[in-house]
This record gives structure tokens, C-alpha cells and sequence, in this order.
């Protein structure tokens, strides 16, 4: 997808800390993080946002949760983690290529809006 920055972050045309990748999915770190820890992971095929997700591309989605907990736990996130993915405008999303922020590595606040 032109013009997408995580697409090119994927194709590598912009420098990343990658901390996972395989056919499907690649995970790097927030470049601004809001927790000890902040992994963002992303599907390899550009899906807009948590409303793209259909029957035909949701094992993406399946798989990219088969995968956190894996990053959870070589990030040594033994006390727990959150995973957000802001959908939209009032969530504040800004990227526009469907993200799950895993944030840990502290006790994180408990309010949700
Ligand atoms: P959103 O606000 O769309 O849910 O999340 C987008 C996230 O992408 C933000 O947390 C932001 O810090 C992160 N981000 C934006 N540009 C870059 C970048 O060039 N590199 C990395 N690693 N993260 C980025
Ligand atoms: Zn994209």
C-alpha cells in the first residue's frame, strides 16, 4: 500500500526495532513508547483497522494473537500486559494500517477513556 508507513516499515524502506517477524505478522517497537514496554504488531497485508477485519482475512487477526503472548513473554512481561487497538478517529488512531499496541513492563492505569 503506497504511502502507508507501516507498510514500508514492513518492506524495511523505513528503519525499525523489529521484535518479531514471520509470514504474516512483524512486531516492532513504538518509536514513541507509552510503558517500559511498547510493541506494536502488525498484519503483512495492509487491513485499515479493526473494521476491515472480515471472514476472509480474520486467521490474520487469529494468528497475530497466537503470537502476542509469544512476544509477551520474551519481553519478560510475566506480570501482565494490555493490548489496544485504536479504531478510528475518536480512538485516536493515527496510523491507518490495523495495529496491536502491547504495552507493559509497569502497573498500567486502570482507566479505559
Ligand atoms: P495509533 O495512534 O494509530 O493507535 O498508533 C500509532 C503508533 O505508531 C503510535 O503509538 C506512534 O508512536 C507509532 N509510530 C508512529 N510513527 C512511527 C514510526 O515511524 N516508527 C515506529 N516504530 N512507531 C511509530
Ligand atoms: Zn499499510
Amino acid at each position: 500500500m503506497e504511502n502507508c508507513l507501516f507498510c514500508k516499515i514492513i518492506a524495511g524502506s523505513i528503519p525499525s526495532s523489529k521484535v518479531w517477524e514471520d509470514e504474516i505478522c512483524y512486531a516492532f517497537r513504538d518509536i514513541a513508547p507509552q510503558a517500559p514496554t511498547h510493541v506494536l504488531v502488525v498484519p503483512k497485508a495492509h487491513i485499515e483497522s479493526c473494521n476491515g477485519i472480515t471472514a476472509a482475512n480474520s486467521a490474520v487477526v487469529a494468528h497475530i494473537f497466537e503470537v502476542i503472548p509469544q512476544i509477551a513473554k520474551a519481553e519478560g512481561l510475566e506480570g501482565g500486559y494490555r493490548v489496544v487497538s485504536n479504531c478510528g478517529a475518536d480512538a485516536g488512531q493515527t496510523v491507518h494500517h490495523l495495529h496491536f499496541h502491547i504495552l507493559g513492563g509497569k502497573t498500567l492505569a486502570l482507566e479505559m477513556a
